[in-house]
């Protein structure tokens, strides 16, 4: 396994931009922590520190929240016309298109996931969502309505707008780091927000080299600032803050709730992508070899980081073993390495922290009498590696089955019951995907239907677009990302009835 990376395979603008400490854009300009700290960003793949950036915190988020105020409530981002703001929004999606390779190369080396990833899918996506969000910021539309109040002498014109919500705090990880944060500025731009973003403390290059090509597109100052630091400080304090309008945050569901609970202060609004543990179908009827790679790809996409990884898998009884094994198969010839070596299929996890959680899991699957048929424990080198892992005899009480990995482990068990099998599928805290596999149409569509789940994936899984929403049931999150629903997370509706 290789787990140096020669210099000279590294764009010369990414070295450049990690050479040197990063700082915070605030209201236009680059700035210092106010404290002067800084913190480091890791290289999953080797553990060594790989750039030092601003460390923002209480003091930090309050000069960007008045910042973004500032751009909410006067200046050039109010008066913009709607098409001006789309204009924007799509040159940005240019931009990060014409440095396509320096950011897929920022997200491979602090993240750890294969460069050829993020090169097709991170990158493109983030591009895609800030154009089809660009094509919105025209058609963010009220009604009018013929209200029945009123006489034959008192008459009334009604109608409503769909007005921003004004500043929005928005907290985002470290799995896809640059996508996760056109997810949520995409939508905040086409309305008319102003916004405060923190990344993940693991994963912060990305969106602060974002940050230069928003200065650059000609988005006027303080309508994005952008916040390094940890969650526990800057998070907090962002999500604490009185002043900030709404709240949006994709992470844990521990941490979903804290943010709840400091977003009551002044109630803001707040909206929630969290974590999952879908489950995955897959019938007698399937058809054996798309459903093997996919079921094999619902979870070691992205190495299991995903919070919609098709985690739980359940096969029907009679095709159990075969297609156990052919997932087992699969993840025998996934090859774990740098990102940058071109025959990596899967890096390292992202932190020591994660490979630690990832760990204590597998052990605490074998504890309880699951077993592993692949992988089952940590890879190989001194990077965050782990062996993609297939476990089976497991039961509905383990932990494993029950609970989020966020790593490369699938659970698989047996059914033969239709009705447990649903059942048993929605059994669980979360509600964020779910995937069948089938070639009997109508089952599938009846089996989606009882799914209690965000998104239902039919023969096929992890298919993401811009125009299609995503979001949680249960605890996995509130609201929905992307497609027109997303807009609902940064509008108000205001109602205006004139007498006539
Ligand atoms: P996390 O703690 O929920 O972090 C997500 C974001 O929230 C990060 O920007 C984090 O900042 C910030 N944060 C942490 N504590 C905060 C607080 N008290 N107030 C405000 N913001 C706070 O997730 P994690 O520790 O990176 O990962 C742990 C688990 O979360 C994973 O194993 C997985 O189960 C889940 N997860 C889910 C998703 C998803 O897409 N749904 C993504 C990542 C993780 P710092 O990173 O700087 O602490
Ligand atoms: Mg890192």
């Amino acid at each position: 396994m290789s787990t140096t990376v020669s210099a000279p395979q590294i764009h010369s603008r990414v070295q450049e931009f990690i050479a040197k400490p990063r700082k915070m854009l605030i209201d236009g300009k680059w700035v210092e922590a106010a404290s002067g700290k800084t913190f480091p960003t890791y290289s999953p793949a080797t553990g060594e520190v790989m750039a030092q950036i601003a460390e923002g915190d209480h003091e930090d988020i309050d000069r960007a929240v008045k910042a973004a105020r500032k751009a909410f409530d006067s200046g050039a981002w109010p008066e913009m016309p709607p098409s001006q703001r789309g204009r924007l929004i799509w040159k940005l999606g240019d931009l990060i298109e014409q440095r396509l390779e320096e950011f897929a190369q920022l997200e491979s080396l602090d993240n750890g996931k294969p460069l050829a990833v993020a090169r097709v899918a991170d990158v493109p996506l983030a591009v895609d969502l800030f154009r089809y969000m660009a094509g919105w910021a025209t058609k963010i539309e009220g009604n009018t309505i013929p209200i029945s109040a009123g006489s034959k002498r008192a008459k009334y014109f009604a109608y409503t707008r769909r007005e921003p919500i004004g500043v929005v705090g928005q907290i985002i990880p470290w799995n896809f780091p640059l996508l996760m944060a056109a997810w949520k500025l995409g939508p905040a731009l086409a309305t008319g927000c102003t916004v405060v973003l923190k990344p993940a403390e693991q994963t912060p290059l990305s969106a602060l080299l974002l940050a230069e090509l928003i200065i650059e597109a000609g988005f006027p100052d303080g309508v994005v600032n952008v916040v390094p630091g940890y969650g526990e400080t800057a998070g907090a304090a962002l999500a604490a803050h009185p002043d900030v309008d709404k709240i949006a945050f994709t992470g844990s569901t521990e941490v979903g709730k804290l943010i709840l609970q400091a977003a009551a202060g002044n109630l803001k609004k707040v909206s929630l992508e969290l974590g999952g543990k879908s489950p995955n179908l897959v019938f007698a009827d399937a058809e054996m070899k798309s459903s093997i790679s996919g079921a094999a790809n619902a979870i070691f996409f992205n190495h299991g980081q995903c919070c919609c990884a098709g985690s739980r898998l359940y096969v029907e009884q009679d095709i159990f073993d075969d297609v156990v094994e052919g997932i087992a198969e699969h993840a025998k010839g996934i090859k774990l390495g740098h990102g940058f070596d071109p025959d990596t299929s899967m890096g390292p996890l992202v932190s020591q922290e994660q490979l630690n959680r990832v760990c204590s899991y597998l052990e605490a699957g074998l504890s309880e009498g699951a077993e592993a048929i692949v992988g089952g424990k940590r890879g190989e080198g001194q990077g965050y590696f782990v062996e993609p892992t297939v476990m089976v005899n497991t039961n509905p009480k383990m932990k494993v089955v029950r609970e989020e990995i966020f790593g490369p482990v699938v659970v698989a068990s047996p059914f033969s019951d239709i009705d447990k099998l649903v059942a048993e599928a929605n059994q669980n805290e979360y509600g964020l995907a779910a995937g069948v596999w089938t070639t009997d149409i109508s089952k599938a569509h009846r089996i989606a239907e009882k799914l209690r789940a965000g998104t239902v994936w039919i023969n096929c899984y992890n298919v993401f677009d811009a125009a299609l929403p995503f979001g949680g049931y249960k605890q996995s999150g509130w609201g929905r990302e992307m497609g027109h629903e997303a807009l609902e997370l940064y509008t108000e509706v205001k109602a205006v009835c004139v007498a006539i």
